[in-house]
């Protein structure tokens, strides 16, 4: 399989960042551009669900709410805290201190940064804005200094977690190799525009783009360019084997129901060819395997089926 980008990136690029306006999950630290708050939940997001990293989160600002406060917490109530709430590895909660601190006494960042922090470190401390200088940081790796420096000064490169390789895969057929991803993610975003880009195709990852993709329950914006969409193969880098037959098959149903909804009546070959690339009248996924769908479709009451001059007429009813 070798990737294949459409031409037209600015019209995917376009359509991903429409999608992700209109509607998102709402999460506390997308509400934010403060690098201590955005730190704060990367780290939490490590190892947690993030239903549950949201509670913690609200706790630990709570009770340190700025970069000075934690860093003049004692460690021990850090990771008391952070065992608390069942966050993972303790670590993590020392590793975070101890960033605290870094930035605090100002020594991360740029070269020439004063030292001893200067006037900055004094009024509270100042983050690097870039992804190198973040991961002088203590515990943060290249992923969670891109994320910061994306949200928080929207700076960062192009993301590439489990979720945006699933997505690339599917949907422009990018091979299992990290070199490959970097690329096409690097090469999809928008100049500039890490914080919004990052986030949407994260989003997409997650709640559309999952294991077993949602793409038309989930309105995916990418849909037409889709090369899972259009083989209907939807297996991944994290998802070796086809999602569940129901998974796939809804798909089906959905644009079979969306096709139908844009022409009068179809016969069955057109409609099979116009669903999934790999249709043949007598093949697996042909005359047959169509005909089924469109009887559990008719059974719903949304599709009628017409015998017609030795042809199968769907429409919608
Ligand atoms: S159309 Fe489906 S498989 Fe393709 S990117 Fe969207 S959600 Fe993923």
């Amino acid at each position: 399989m070798s990737a294949h980008l459409p031409d037209d990136r600015d019209a995917v690029r376009e359509a991903l960042i429409a999608w992700y306006e209109d509607d998102h999950r709402e999460f506390p630290w997308r509400r934010t551009d403060d690098p201590y708050r955005i730190l704060v939940s990367e780290v939490m997001s490590q190892q947690t669900q993030l239903s549950r990293v949201e509670e913690a989160y609200a706790d630990f600002l709570d009770r340190w709410p700025e970069v000075a406060d934690l860093a003049a917490a004692e460690r021990g109530e850090v990771v008391s805290f952070w065992s608390g709430h069942s966050l993972g590895y303790n670590n993590r909660a020392k590793y975070l201190h101890e960033a605290a601190t870094q930035v605090v006494e100002g020594e991360v960042g740029p070269a020439d940064r004063p030292p001893g922090g200067g006037e900055t470190a004094e009024a509270g401390g100042e983050f690097p804005t870039d992804p190198d200088d973040l991961q002088e940081l203590m515990g943060v790796g290249p992923y969670t200094a891109n994320a910061v420096a994306s949200f928080a000064f929207n700076n960062g490169d192009a993301v590439v977690d489990t979720n945006v390789k699933r997505v690339l895969h599917r949907a422009f057929g990018v091979p299992d190799d990290d070199a490959e991803f970097a690329e096409a993610a690097a090469d999809l975003m928008p100049d500039g525009e890490s914080r919004v880009w990052n986030n949407a195709i994260m989003e997409l990852g997650g709640v559309a783009c999952g294991k077993t993709p949602r793409c038309d329950e989930a309105g995916c914006p990418w849909r037409e360019w889709c090369h899972a969409y259009q083989t209907g193969d939807f297996t991944a880098p994290d998802v070796p084997t086809q999602p569940s037959f129901e998974g796939s098959r809804r798909q089906f149903r959905g644009r079979v129901v969306r096709l139908l909804g844009e022409h009068d009546e179809m016969d069955l070959d057109t409609l099979g060819h116009r669903i999934r690339v790999d249709y043949t009248p007598h093949g697996e996924h042909g005359r047959e395997w169509l005909r089924e769908l469109l009887s559990d479709l008719a059974a719903d009451g949304l599709v009628q089926i017409e015998e017609r001059n030795d042809l199968t007429i769907a429409r919608l009813r």
